[in-house]
């Protein structure tokens, strides 16, 4: 008898774990690994930053915490921090009371509930003829997250110009006016993967006036927050643009590379709506769609990333100790003494 999975096709492996796989059966000595773009030390060995070691170390230490069930929406100090981030501390938009956030299983969760929720709630119930744009090139994920979520028309924006090496904003910009209205725009918020490759200030007011104009709704995606500058805030400053613009958005935030938490799956979903009583029936939604997919979420990574930024003197220590321990180098202030390599998984 045949087995009921005989007819079942093998898929292609994901391309970039399949590179680190071989990589480490490669028995040469001078083997190089370009793929996954990790904290490495210079033994090539993988490194956790000491602030996330010295917060792992006070967790186990806490008697006082257990594991018991997170809420659905996750642990509420991590999810407000971690907005914050992505916001500014003294964000009109907090103030207000209208920004809520998700935490999710990594960036890639955060892509998935929001794509999950549009599907649902955007542009019409379960319209999945809006278009999806995603740059031109971008993650490889991007397009397959969309798509799995049921959208059934995913573009490409023009981003990368070729000869010029550089941003091809008039192309952008021609994208972004002949788009329906209310399609979706998944867009970098720094450190453009796979072209390293950001729009500059008035670059983003352009694009922002045209999105504003024609009803586009801006689907942020902030993998490498502080890798860009080197520094959080200005890295965020796309963001806080189109907030401070009026805008309502999603920011999937990974908290991965950052923080070099990539087994932990660290990230959030930021949403910032018009008011208050938007933001709650969105959350309202949001709960539901994660009980459904992960039910609720895994609590130490966002232990770690939430102890971290709450607490004022390891946040400081996360901003400067950096990667080869105190004083060396800068995690989030100066440059990286490990280049971020793409392209990335
Ligand atoms: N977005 C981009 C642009 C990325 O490069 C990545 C990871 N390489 C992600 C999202 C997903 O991050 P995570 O590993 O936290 O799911």
């Amino acid at each position: 008898m045949s087995s009921i999975f005989s007819e079942v096709p093998q898929a292609a492996p994901v391309v970039v774990f399949k590179l680190t796989a071989d990589f480490r059966e490669d028995p040469s000595p001078t083997k190089v690994n370009l793929g996954v773009g990790a904290y490495r030390t210079d033994e090539c060995q993988p490194w956790v930053l000491p602030v996330v070691r010295k917060v792992e170390k006070l967790i186990a230490a806490d008697d006082s915490l257990n594991h018991e069930y997170l809420p659905i929406l996750g642990l509420p100090e991590f999810r407000s921090s971690a907005s914050k981030i992505a916001l500014g501390e003294d964000s009109p938009a907090i103030l207000e009371k209208r920004v809520g956030a998700v935490q999710c299983l990594g960036g890639t969760g955060a892509l998935k509930i929001g794509a999950e929720f549009l599907r649902r709630f955007h542009n019409g119930n379960n319209n999945t003829k809006t278009p999806v744009y995603v740059s031109m090139p971008t993650w490889e994920n991007h397009n397959a997250v969309f798509a799995n979520a049921g959208f059934e028309d995913i573009r490409s924006y023009k981003y990368w110009d070729a000869e010029k090496r550089g941003l091809n904003l008039s192309g952008f910009l021609g994208d972004l006016e002949s788009a329906p209205e209310h399609s979706i725009f998944v867009l970098h918020a720094c450190a453009h993967n796979p072209t390293g490759t950001d729009p500059n200030h008035e670059e983003w007011k352009k694009i922002a006036e045209v999105m504003k104009r024609r009803n586009l709704f801006a689907f942020f995606d902030s993998a490498y927050q502080g890798f860009a500058s080197g520094n959080l805030e200005k890295d965020a400053w796309a963001i806080r643009y189109f907030v401070s613009q009026g805008f309502e958005i999603f920011c999937a935030q990974s908290f991965s590379k950052n923080f070099g938490l990539y087994n932990e799956r660290v990230g959030n979903l930021t949403v910032v709506a018009k008011d208050a009583d938007n933001l709650s029936r969105v959350l309202s939604q949001m709960e539901k769609i994660v009980r459904i997919t992960w039910s609720n979420p895994p609590s130490q990574g966002a232990r770690v990333v939430g102890i971290t930024l709450n607490t004022p003197e390891l946040f400081a220590e996360c901003q400067t100790s950096g990667v080869h321990g105190e004083g060396e180098a800068h995690l989030f202030d100066g440059q990286w003494p490990h280049q971020h390599v793409w392209p990335d998984h």
